[in-house]
């Protein structure tokens, strides 16, 4: 297939025959899904609400462990180990797979307080380590020019842009591998959208970034790698330059020509 498919160990995620239910007998979330992520790339995720790509974001680092009934098929490799494998360590996986979700929520602390909150929980006590750590986190989130005279005021007086952006800091300062984001644009104006686009675009060859949105048009602009996710199903992935001129699937063409949506 295309360049979405690399094999076995070039892979940083990849589903074989991943399948995902929230309550046993109830029609799945997830069918059977195949899909491979190379290290340092973008995957956009684009589909209709209900498609199964919050469902796929949330499963591959265990946020459904606690919600009653839910249960998989399959395999979700993270560097070739199942995520779901008895030896993993919940906490460390989130570490490495850190998300970003729609509505920022940033806490009630200072901008700096934010950012330093992970560290800290890792036992990072010093105050210089912690600086550094911030700010460089700030800096890559393409933030800090914007807050840098105000890390000690609240998190909350910035704006949902602003948010967003601070709560990619957050993920950043713990060092993860990959980074997911669930439609982080949503509740955003145009220009914050960009913004975030092109904070994307940056970041994306120093990560594996795993981007769902439900706007054909964010997938188009952003130009990565895009899957097409239709029912719990993977109808399409390649090349945004492919998916869009020359979709192989009815519904795909459908979808990116807002047939439904
Ligand atoms: P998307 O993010 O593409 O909108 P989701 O992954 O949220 O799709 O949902 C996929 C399917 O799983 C939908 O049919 C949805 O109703 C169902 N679903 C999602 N979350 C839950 C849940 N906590 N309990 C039961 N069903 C759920
Ligand atoms: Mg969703």
């Amino acid at each position: 297939m295309s360049a979405t498919a690399p094999t076995g160990s070039e892979c940083k995620v990849q589903a074989i025959n991943f399948s995902f239910s929230y309550a046993y007998g109830e029609t799945k979330a997830l069918h059977s899904l195949n899909l491979a992520i190379r290290p340092g790339s973008l995957l956009t995720i684009m589909g209709p609400t209900g498609s199964g790509k919050t469902t796929f974001l949330r499963a591959l680092n265990r946020l459904n462990d606690r919600v009653a009934g839910t249960g998989h098929t399959g395999q979700l490799l993270l560097d070739g180990k199942d995520v779901y494998g008895q030896e993993v360590d919940v906490a460390e996986l989130r570490r490495r797979v850190g998300m970003v979700f729609a509505l920022p929520t940033p806490l009630p602390l200072s901008i700096y307080e934010n950012v330093a909150y992970g560290p800290r929980k890792k036992g990072i006590r010093s105050r210089a380590k912690l600086d550094t750590i911030v700010e460089k986190a700030l800096k890559t989130a393409v933030i800090f020019e914007e807050v840098k005279d105000r890390l000690h005021s609240s998190a909350q007086r910035l704006s949902g842009g602003q948010q967003q952006r601070l709560a990619l800091a957050r993920v950043l300062a713990v060092d993860p591998e990959v980074i997911l984001l669930d439609e982080p644009t949503s509740g955003l104006d145009p220009l914050s959208t960009l913004r975030i686009e092109e904070t994307l675009r940056q970041l994306r060859s120093d990560f594996t970034i795993v981007l769902v949105t439900h706007d054909p048009l964010q997938a188009a602009r952003i130009k990565s790698d895009v899957a097409f996710f239709y029912l719990g199903e993977l109808v399409e992935i390649g090349p945004a330059t492919e998916i869009f001129t020359r979709p192989q699937d009815r519904r795909t063409e459908d979808y990116i020509t807002g047939k439904f949506g």
